[in-house]
């Protein structure tokens, strides 16, 4: 069987048609694993206290990218520069997240949800980057899957093994970074101005985050198929521990 990867969504409010909540996200992330050989099922912010259920029937967890974390997460109150928040989708994500690393599955945070792996870990956020000097421009003009910077990788990371290098070219949308680095994760990968581009957690099932969208690329860029092929390499070799 096809393993089941849950992927998390945003809840939208509709301002125009039927008055509603859309649950959305990027039809590329599961594009993306259809591809690599999963089957991706989305899934509604719901009631926290359901998160373990869902864990229980998936095989994988994607946290996927949207809005900022909100500040209150993490000990903060919220700067000027903050974006558009939602405590919901924030308090659904991060007990799907401790649910799937009670259970031992493994996750990939992709933009918002390396951001949502950390403050879960206990760590903080930059809630705004802006054009500080020295900072590259980590908002790409350019909205297509095209490239923008590169990411240098630690020579013992699962990515830089992977790829058989020890860097990547990576498209970038964010306006948020990790901050104070969260309990249980390892930095091991940075853009040349030294924000935190990607992680891994340093014990147990596979926890990977990186900032940079990876599901906008893997067609153009087959480097980019990796953080998916990685998250499945490690749902075989979690399957033959859970049963
Ligand atoms: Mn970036």
């Amino acid at each position: 069987m096809k393993p089941l990867v849950l992927l998390s969504t945003a809840s939208s409010q509709r301002d125009s048609g039927l008055r509603r909540v859309d649950s959305l996200t990027g039809q590329n992330y599961s594009e993306a694993l259809a591809d690599a050989g999963a089957l991706p099922v989305m899934v509604s912010n719901l009631a926290p206290q359901l998160a373990r259920e869902f864990i229980e029937r998936a095989q994988a967890l994607i946290l996927t990218g949207g809005a900022d974390v909100d500040p209150q997460l993490f000990g903060e109150e919220p700067l000027p520069g903050l974006g558009h928040v939602d405590l919901g989708r924030d308090e659904f994500e991060i007990a799907l997240y401790r649910a799937a690393r009670e259970r031992g599955i493994p996750v990939l945070g992709i933009c918002r949800g390396i951001q949502v792996i950390n403050v879960a870990e206990g760590g903080t956020l930059i809630q705004h980057l802006g054009d500080s000097e020295g900072l590259l421009q980590h908002d790409q003009r350019n909205i297509g899957p095209v490239l923008s910077h590169t990411v240098s990788l630690e020579p013992d990371s699962i990515l830089a093994r992977a790829l058989g290098k020890g860097s990547i070219r990576t498209n970038s949308f964010h306006h948020q970074a990790i901050k104070d680095l969260g309990q249980g994760l390892r930095v091991v990968g940075r853009s040349s101005d030294g924000v935190i581009e990607a992680v891994e957690g340093s014990a147990g099932s596979l926890v990977l985050g990186v900032q940079w969208h990876p599901e906008m690329l893997w067609r153009g860029h087959p480097e980019q198929r990796l953080p998916f092929e990685l998250l499945l390499r490690a749902v075989g070799e979690t399957q033959a521990v859970l049963g």
